[in-house]
């Protein structure tokens, strides 16, 4: 109430649901005098990172960059028809006669006022992909546009997909699809999402919603404006006038070419004849091709673009820069081809990894001078059901020393996603009554990530407990 009438007393009189925007949230604390730090261990990650991409010196010479999208979605809801309505309707047309190829991402024009902008699609929807390239430390992403269909609602994939963007600090445009569909129920799934923490905006929450056809291409403009929008309020900036560098984004051996790799450029122009090295690959720029096959010479920030000329493929997620010389990059391909070696090492000793019961030793010593720990769960069950039944039983323990933080809850047996979701976010994986099939073992193994299988809900609960207290024994 109090910090009402200060925001009434500012001329920003406000009604209960109303976000608030950080630099209002900085003055009252300024205000009231406390300070305000940003309390999700990921964000901060992935600020940091994208600090990396910008030097110092960049500083002074950032423009403007296009945003570059991702789709995801449950399966079925519209991704691929989203995405190819906007290719066809947008991509294809402008260029009469052209042949897409597909490289990964394509660029899409929209007219905004008037205004042609650019924006970037990454071509793979899904989350399946987008936890993949955040396993590897790479942020390409700058929004999610969730797909939810009008007459199904949220489902499994659709909580994963919304997990995967909350963790990556991405944000999320909701499409609501399908809206010409008989069985179309829109106000049914506004009703869903709020229930899940995502206020539409029009109901005085801070998430964007669109309603939309794909199929019939209704409202898919609006959509793409809106995704200006939100861009426009993030302030997506590069430096175009430096030697580039970005992110691998898809990759592999052609007959005729040899190693291609597809790039987004992050910051920085990328030009015919730089010499780039790319995790244990290098190389000298011999082509580069945009998505429509066209030969180019240069691409800035935030563009998609093929390459020729490294000497081995590249691994999708993995950072590109362009260095000095020939020397310079092989120099670099060695080094971390050697680093990776340790890593793997480091991985299968279980060097940091998180554990029930390294969160139970390191309660019971006590250290590292944080107060409470915080443990991030992914959760997976067999029903539906069963969550509210395990979060609940788990939420009420003490949280004295440990706090306790869902990142996902859904039903279904483990999968690489779940994996790379907890890599991101340094968590354990609780299953209930569901498989981690032998693949997603080995995987979760070689990332050092720990998954715990359940046949009794108490026995979960109490191995949780026991951690959570310093109590719990080391299992073989
Ligand atoms: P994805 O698995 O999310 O990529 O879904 P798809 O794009 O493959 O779409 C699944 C099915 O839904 C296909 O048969 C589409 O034709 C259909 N579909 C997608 N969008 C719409 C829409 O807006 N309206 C209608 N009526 N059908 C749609």
């Amino acid at each position: 109430g109090e910090i009402f009438g200060y925001l009434f007393s500012r001329g920003m009189g406000m009604h209960g649901l109303q976000s608030i925007d950080r630099d209002v949230v900085k003055m009252i604390c300024r205000e009231y005098d406390v300070e305000v730090i940003d309390a999700d261990p990921t964000r901060v990650e992935d600020m940091a990172r994208k600090k990396e991409i910008l030097d110092e010196e960049d500083l002074d010479s950032l423009e403007d960059r296009p945003p570059v999208l991702t789709i995801m979605g449950h399966v079925d809801h519209g991704k691929t028809t989203l995405l190819d309505y906007i290719r066809t309707s947008k991509v294809v047309a402008s260029e009469a006669g052209g042949i897409t190829q597909g490289i990964g991402a394509y660029v899409v024009p929209v007219p905004i006022d008037g205004k042609l902008q650019t924006c970037v699609f990454l071509d793979t929807p899904g989350h399946e992909a987008f936890g993949a390239m955040r396993a590897r430390g790479a942020r390409v992403t700058d929004i999610a546009i969730i797909v939810v269909a009008a007459d199904d609602g949220i489902r499994p994939q659709t909580n994963e997909a919304i997990a995967h963007a909350k963790a990556a600090g991405v944000p999320i445009v909701i499409a609501i699809n399908k809206i010409d569909r008989d069985g179309a129920n829109p106000d049914r799934v506004m009703e869903e999402l709020a229930s899940i923490g995502l206020m539409p905006e029009s109901w005085g929450g801070d998430v964007p919603v669109v309603q939309v056809s794909a199929l019939k291409g209704d409202n898919v403009d609006e959509l793409l404006e809106t995704v200006m929008l939100v861009a426009e309020l993030q302030d997506l900036k590069a430096n175009p006038h430096r030697s580039a560098k970005g992110t691998v984004i898809e990759a592999g051996l052609d007959k005729f070419k040899g190693p291609v790799a597809t790039f987004i450029v992050q910051n920085g122009t990328l030009k015919k004849g730089d010499i780039i090295v790319s995790g244990a690959a290098s190389g000298k720029v011999r082509a580069l091709f945009d998505e429509k096959g066209n030969l180019v010479d240069q691409a800035g920030p935030s563009i998609p673009v093929q390459v020729i000329g490294l000497d081995n493929v590249p691994i999708a997620g993995d950072e590109f820069e362009v260095v000095s010389s020939l020397d310079a990059a092989r120099e670099k391909a060695e080094a971390c081809a050697e680093s990776l070696q340790k890593d793997r090492i480091a991985a299968q000793a279980g060097y940091g990894k998180v554990t029930l019961a390294s969160l139970a030793s390191a309660v019971s010593r006590g250290t590292s001078g944080l107060d409470v720990h915080q443990l991030n769960i992914v959760l997976k069950v067999d029903v539906q059901g069963s969550i509210e039944a395990i979060t609940q039983a788990l939420r009420v323990l003490p949280q004295d020393n440990v706090s306790l933080k869902f990142l996902l809850q859904s039903p279904g047996d483990v999968s690489t996603s779940d994996i790379d979701l907890a890599v991101v976010s340094e968590a354990i994986i609780l299953g209930f009554n569901v498989k981690a099939p032998g693949p997603v073992k080995t995987y979760a193994d070689n990332k050092g990530i720990e998954i715990r299988l359940y046949k009794v809900i108490y026995d979960l609960i109490d191995d949780v407990r026991n951690a959570m207290e310093g109590l719990l024994e080391p299992v073989e």
